[in-house]
């Protein structure tokens, strides 16, 4: 049992005790780096107006599929010619490259 992986052999049962003391043993300060991701974190959750476009739990559900239609339209406007035809988008809009080019068919 190691980290915060849900995992099943990653799991363990325990009464509140001996939970509340495994989890004891590991705390520790927080790094500097730590420390700012938590810091930039809370300022988001805090703020009154959404820091970022993806904070509005309200606008994010109509302009998400918007901007994620303008990255794929982007993505199949900057792919070599060899790629058009053989990509298909992650939900995240990543491109996924389903095969490559052969040599032989290049420049069609
Ligand atoms: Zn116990």
């Amino acid at each position: 049992m190691d980290g915060p992986s849900g995992a099943r052999e990653n799991l363990q049962g325990l009464c509140g005790p001996c939970n509340r003391a495994k989890t004891a043993v590991r705390l520790g300060p927080m790094s500097p780096d730590q420390l700012a991701v938590r810091s930039a974190f809370v300022v988001r959750v805090e703020a009154r107006s959404p820091a970022r476009a993806c904070d509005d739990d309200v606008g994010w559900n109509d302009l998400q599929p918007q901007l994620l239609e303008r990255i794929r339209a982007w993505w199949s406007s900057a792919l070599p010619t060899e790629y058009l035809g053989r990509v298909e988008f992650a939900p995240d809009g990543r491109p996924v490259i389903i095969e490559p080019a052969s040599s032989d068919d290049r420049g069609r």
